[in-house]
């Protein structure tokens, strides 16, 4: 296993780190085998959120006993002080640790960022939680660029986490003054939230850039697991061959794509947008129509319940057009 250095933290992470939300599909029994697992292969980076309903509490009861092992990141949407350091102190419970290495800013954008840093603002929280040991570094994770490009210009930030593959590269050259400033660089949704099918190749590309201090793909399985480690530990130089097939997903996927993060969410009318996406992407690139027909059909809301109102687009981090696309879902499937 490579390490690399998070930034300004000094933190050596394991350049494979595990991405927590996943094992909210497994239960805590499974979470402690995953993570033994982990620890024997050397991954020593464990990322989780408040908003991953029970991820940090199966992982506080899977890391009893081996929590010195690891590098503990989670991540909070709290914006102002108060709520800030509710979370933090919750986390600490989940995790039932009494120190968390990163804590970090949850996808906030420009107005919450300024929220974020005003007076009575979250960062007020962070500050005290560092100074009274409760958590060691303070990062934070974006999905807009706009906003990555303001904070690698301030002086707390020790690290960022931002989308990063082979159909998502826009912010290559601020993932490189990460470098430049010392901040850590965290790679989140190396699968382009599942739209990469070839997940060796994926991964191969993320851990090729040497600006990428880790990779958290999700994992939730042993076969994940032994996966993403024989592709973090091909450190040979990217071939022509995989560079071509690299092109090739660009030039089919393009940027139009859900990756499934669903901030999307609630749809006014109960719409489940990124799981219509799936099954579409199924029934028409995968050959898999009859299986993703039954799948679609069972929602309790299909594509043409939609009643227009855009808040889905809203919110966004990659200004979709949902609208539009859910009306080609419906084609596909008539209804
Ligand atoms: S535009 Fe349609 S999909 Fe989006 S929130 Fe409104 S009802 Fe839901
Ligand atoms: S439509 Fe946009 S917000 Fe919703 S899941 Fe897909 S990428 Fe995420």
């Amino acid at each position: 296993m490579e390490y690399r250095i998070l930034g300004k933290t000094g933190l050596k992470v394991s350049s494979l780190g595990f991405g927590g939300i996943p094992i909210q599909r497994i239960d805590a029994e499974g979470t402690k085998v995953l993570m033994h697992k982990m620890m024997d292969a050397g991954i020593n980076y464990i990322d989780s959120a408040r908003g991953y309903t029970v991820s940090e509490e199966y992982l506080g009861y899977a890391l009893e006993g081996i929590r010195e092992h690891f590098i503990l990141a989670t991540k909070s949407m709290a914006r102002d002080k108060e709520g800030m350091a509710r979370d933090i102190d919750i986390s600490l419970k989940n995790f039932r640790t009494d120190y968390i290495d990163l804590y970090q800013f949850h996808n906030p954008n420009a107005a919450q960022l300024e929220q974020i840093l005003a007076p009575g603002g979250a960062m007020e929280a962070m500050l005290e939680a560092k100074a009274a040991g409760k958590i060691g570094h303070i990062g934070i994770t974006l999905h807009s660029l706009d906003v990555f490009e303001q904070v690698v210009e301030m002086d707390w930030v020790e690290s960022v986490m931002f989308p990063y593959n082979i159909v998502e590269t826009h912010a290559e050259a601020m993932i490189a003054k990460c470098t430049e400033k010392n901040i850590g660089f965290i790679a989140m949704k190396p699968l382009a939230g599942g739209a990469l099918e070839d997940a060796a190749l994926a991964m191969r590309f993320v851990c090729a850039n040497p600006n990428v201090s880790v990779v958290i793909p999700g994992m939730a399985a042993e076969k994940e697991l032994i996966q993403n480690l024989a592709a973090a530990n091909d450190v040979r130089p990217l071939s022509a061959d995989e560079l071509t097939a690299m092109q090739m997903i660009r030039d089919q996927l393009g940027t139009n794509f859900c990756r499934r993060c669903n901030y999307c969410q609630p749809c006014t009318a109960g719409l489940n947008i990124s799981g219509m996406f799936t099954f579409e992407a199924y029934h028409n690139r995968y050959g898999l129509q009859e299986w993703a027909a039954g799948r679609y059909m069972a929602l309790p809301k299909q594509a043409s319940d939609c009643v227009d109102c855009g808040a889905c687009e809203e919110r966004c981090p990659y200004h979709l057009s949902i609208r539009q696309m859910l009306k080609k879902v419906a084609e596909s499937f008539g209804k």
